[in-house]
């Protein structure tokens, strides 16, 4: 292709994207195709001739559309979102056209410059104190695996990137029964081996760890001989939101010296609204603290914000200079890919700054509040239905309910039969958890291009379903 195709195509594409977007509505939100679709429709081998744009493009929407589940679809109220704003799509479109490494700060200085200006706008807007540095990561589960490996190294004085784990006592790693999987992920990687995730009990309507019960394990712990590292805590935890105290926790962990991190990857967003930033009172107190902009806020995926207390115990833990990476002449530079596991990064900045000053935070914090306070009225809406019950009133923008069917039904086994036969009618999308063992079904709103008619779509579409399955 050469470069006057390319901006044929550009055009094309773009003018792909507002028509899809602006159409969004007419398609069913989570994709209708059995498993094996999709790959029946591909060719099997690799073609030795050149295949033309055209016949790629028209392959595209033939074969691929069909199998795409809409995660800016407005009424997409599954998982958590996924937002893409127009103005990052756009930015990232620059940065895969330039398609630079962002290792170094001279493999490409700017990338390096407007990382840490965006990190300290991100820091102001969610109301951090300015103690905190940070680096964006390609996603939280990249985040709390480097936190983890800080926790680890530094409890064993960084003895352990050259010496190994095995002369060591066994470590152990604090959290509550809600965090999500990226932690496990992160402990087995890290070496430390999942059993020794300690899960501590939750208690109260935000479902937080039990301070009382997590100081006597640690010490506990202590006594047995084994090495507390450190301890992880969350705000807005993927279930159903739960929220630790962090003005109890993290003082827990400095008084016995350990390492913290809290996984805020979704509810960090709202932060931008001072009026959320009660879920996480105490958060100052933290060594490490991680948020996705991917999520709720708007920037394209990946956008992880990762911020530091004391980055230093993470570069030493995650820096290697080999000669060819070294940057002579130029001291006190920032090096990203010190701040992370992989060597080669993305220009991630560049959407947060189109991003952030195409809307201004004002812009942000009205959609985001829109979010909540139509998710609110959603749970007051539900909780009139007869045999519905909330089993988590919002956080956030985040429910949790369960219908208790008059047909008999086992109650878990309805509620599944409910969220699939939703998901299969199209109209909206959503997923279940569970919480205390049983089968609920988990509403959040966050879409940005989502409104109050979307969200009465999806009483509408809940209620008349849920009549049909019970009749
Ligand atoms: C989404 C989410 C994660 C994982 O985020 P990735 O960026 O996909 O790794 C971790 N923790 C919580 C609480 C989340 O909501």
């Amino acid at each position: 292709m050469n470069w006057d195709t390319f901006a044929h195509w550009g055009k094309h594409i773009s003018d792909w994207g507002a028509n899809y977007h602006k159409t969004l509505r007419e398609r069913p939100v989570r994709s209708q195709v059995q498993p094996g679709d999709i790959s029946a429709l591909i060719d099997a081998i690799p073609p030795e001739a050149p295949v033309d744009m055209a016949t790629v493009m028209a392959d595209f929407e033939r074969i691929v559309m069909p199998g795409m589940t809409h995660w800016q679809h407005p009424r997409f109220f599954a998982y958590f979102p996924a937002n893409a704003a127009p103005e990052s799509i756009l930015a990232d479109f620059l940065t895969s056209t330039m398609a630079a490494q962002c290792m170094l700060w001279q493999t490409s200085p700017a990338a390096t410059e407007m990382e840490t200006r965006m990190i300290d706008w991100l820091r102001a807007a969610i109301g951090l104190p300015t103690e905190f540095s940070g680096v964006i990561q390609d996603s939280a589960s990249g985040a709390t695996l480097a936190a983890v490996l800080t926790m680890r190294e530094k409890a064993v004085n960084w003895a352990g990137n050259s010496q190994g784990l095995s002369a060591l006592p066994k470590m152990r790693i604090y959290c509550s029964s809600e965090v999500h999987s990226s932690i496990d992920r992160a402990v087995w990687i890290a070496g430390i081996g999942g059993d020794n995730i300690v899960r501590i009990p939750v208690t109260g309507p935000l479902r937080g760890m039990c301070p009382d019960t997590l100081r006597h394990t640690i010490q506990t712990d202590l006594d047995a001989g084994l090495l507390p590292i450190g301890v992880i805590a969350c705000t807005g935890a993927t279930g159903m939101g739960a929220c630790d105290d962090l003005t109890q926790i993290l003082p827990i962990a400095q008084e016995f010296n350990l390492y913290s991190h809290v996984d805020a990857a979704w509810a960090g967003a709202a932060m931008i609204c001072p009026e959320f930033r009660t879920l996480w009172n105490g958060v100052d107190q933290a060594d490490s603290v991680v948020f996705n902009p991917h999520k709720w806020l708007g920037a394209q995926f990946d956008c992880s914000a990762h911020f530091l207390k004391n980055p230093d115990d993470l570069v030493k833990t995650l820096a290697i200079q080999p000669e060819y990476l070294k940057t002579h002449g130029k001291d006190g530079l920032i090096n990203y890919s010190e701040w992370s596991v992989p060597l080669g990064r993305r220009f991630r900045a560049l959407k947060l700054w189109f991003l952030i000053r195409s809307y201004g935070l004002e812009g942000l914090r009205n959609r985001l509040r829109n979010h909540v306070a139509w998710s609110e009225d959603l749970a007051k809406r539900l909780a009139t239905v007869d045999g519905v019950e909330i089993t988590s009133q919002p956080i956030l923008s985040l429910f949790t309910f369960r219908f208790h069917p008059k047909n008999g039904t086992n109650i878990d086994s309805f509620n599944q039969m409910l969220v699939d036969a939703i998901n299969d009618d199209g109209r909206i999308y959503i997923t279940q958890t569970l919480l205390n063992g049983q089968k609920v079904i988990r509403f959040q709103a966050g879409q940005f291009d989502c409104t109050q008619d979307d969200i009465n779509m999806a009483f509408d579409v809940i209620t008349q379903i849920a009549q049909r399955l019970e009749s």
